[in-house]
């Protein structure tokens, strides 16, 4: 449930990680302070709230179990607390929510509020009961109405409560601490992004690779030490925040902030310019990759990315022979696509847009979008470099400056050229 496709493939140092799919809201250019001394996105002085979606549940009378066998539960809703002992069932249908279990009853105001929340006793994780047995998440649930169908199963709890369980789903157990904490103080920084960001929606990121990949109550001690050890700890450039994009491994050469996510004030910070040679991430198994896939399934993604996204010429593209670089950054890395058919169309695409046109692949996504290609039969034959969108930190060169005996902040400083490290609480 948690795990996407991807992350079952490749366990940890999972691929996007606050990758960009969707991208984060667009800031509005107008509303940019113009070459003004101003912080872009100023930086809170007090620890946030996070919340984390976890499940989304679209059919009505759709339930969920939460919380272990005889595990003591307080359920509030508009200004109403009931107490329940675990498991309890919650759904939502028309007349409302519905909780079932030992406990309760669940009292009307509570039935026909906007959400409801589950809170097991203070300091106790709330255990989750999944086909593998439970999974555990300090904090408290947060049941809400989707306003697209269905309802919403959140985990609501304070950002320092948060970050571990992002650093053990995110990194291989055997990384040094330094990584993890380099990693803390970027995974922090983006979801503090996100919380500043999202505050008019229900949730602030997801618990996979989409934003960046939570599991929950964290047992690894190097994730909890890690967080601990940078506790408040965050990005920050001309007094403002830099969110901490980060990813599996840059293949080398990096993209930009700008490139990656999209282009707004934020990410055009010079932080997230991309990182100097040398690179650290070579002897990484998804440094450079090959792989081959159904031609036919390509094309036929293409083609709807092209009509979904006015690209006529990629609509129009027939039988692919051949995919290139058509344009690199300043670091190397393409940022343009050409895409050649055998009747001499042509299109182009950026890396971006072509790892979510992939998405859906039917044996998987490629690990980037940063790839050629050529024809071979009613195949394609990609060469590959790097997993996920190449900005900001590289997991992969984190973990090699970390063997090597880089402290945390020399890793921050090579991935985030001009950053300070704030401790905003
Ligand atoms: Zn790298």
């Amino acid at each position: 449930m948690k795990r996407t496709l991807l992350t079952a493939f490749v366990p940890a140092a999972l691929l996007l990680g606050a990758c960009s799919d969707p991208p984060p809201e667009t800031i509005d250019a107008a509303k940019a302070p113009a070459a003004s001394t101003a912080p872009i996105m100023p930086i809170p002085d007090s620890e946030p709230t996070v919340r984390v979606r976890l499940e989304r549940h679209t059919s009505s009378g759709s339930a969920r179990d939460v919380g272990a066998a005889g595990q003591p539960l307080r359920v509030t809703a508009a200004g109403t607390t009931s107490q329940w002992d675990g498991p309890i069932q919650v759904s939502r249908s028309g007349a409302g929510w519905s909780v079932s279990g030992r406990g309760g009853p669940l009292p009307q105001a509570a039935i026909a509020a906007e959400a409801i929340e589950i809170n097991p006793e203070p300091g106790v994780a709330c255990a989750l009961p999944g086909p593998n047995g439970q999974d555990l998440y300090p904090g408290r649930m947060r049941c809400v109405i989707d306003p697209d169908g269905g309802w919403l199963l959140l985990n609501v709890l304070p950002m320092e409560q948060y970050i571990p369980g992002v650093l053990q789903a995110e990194l291989y157990a055997h990384w040094p601490q330094s990584t993890y904490e380099a990693q803390a103080i970027a995974a922090r920084s983006y979801a503090l992004m996100q919380v500043i960001q999202r505050k008019r929606h229900l949730w602030d990121v997801t618990d996979s690779a989409s934003t960046q990949a939570y599991m929950g109550d964290a047992s690894d001690q190097t994730a909890i030490n890690a967080a601990g050890a940078t506790r408040g700890q965050v990005l920050s450039f001309n007094g403002g925040l830099v969110p901490g994009y980060f990813c599996s491994c840059c293949g080398g050469f990096p993209a930009t902030g700008t490139e990656a996510v999209g282009p707004n004030p934020l990410n055009a910070q010079a932080p997230l310019s991309g990182h100097a040679q040398p690179f650290k991430c070579k002897d990484a198994p998804v440094y450079a990759w090959t792989r081959t896939v159904n031609a036919a399934a390509v094309e036929s993604a293409l083609r709807d990315w092209g009509r979904s996204n006015k690209n006529e010429a990629l609509a129009k593209i027939g039988e692919v022979v051949s995919i290139t670089s058509a344009q690199t950054n300043d670091h190397g890395r393409a940022t343009q696509l050409q895409v050649v058919d055998r009747s001499g169309g042509r299109a182009t695409i950026d890396p971006v847009a072509m790892s979510s046109a992939l998405f859906d692949l039917k044996d998987g996504p490629p690990m980037s979008g940063w790839f050629t290609a050529e024809r071979d039969g009613d195949s394609l034959n990609l060469s590959g470099r790097g997993f996920g969108h190449g900005a900001g930190l590289c997991q992969y060169g984190a973990a090699a400056m970390g063997e090597a005996s880089a402290e945390g902040p020399q890793i921050i400083r090579f991935y985030y050229p001009g950053a300070s490290i704030t401790t905003a609480w």
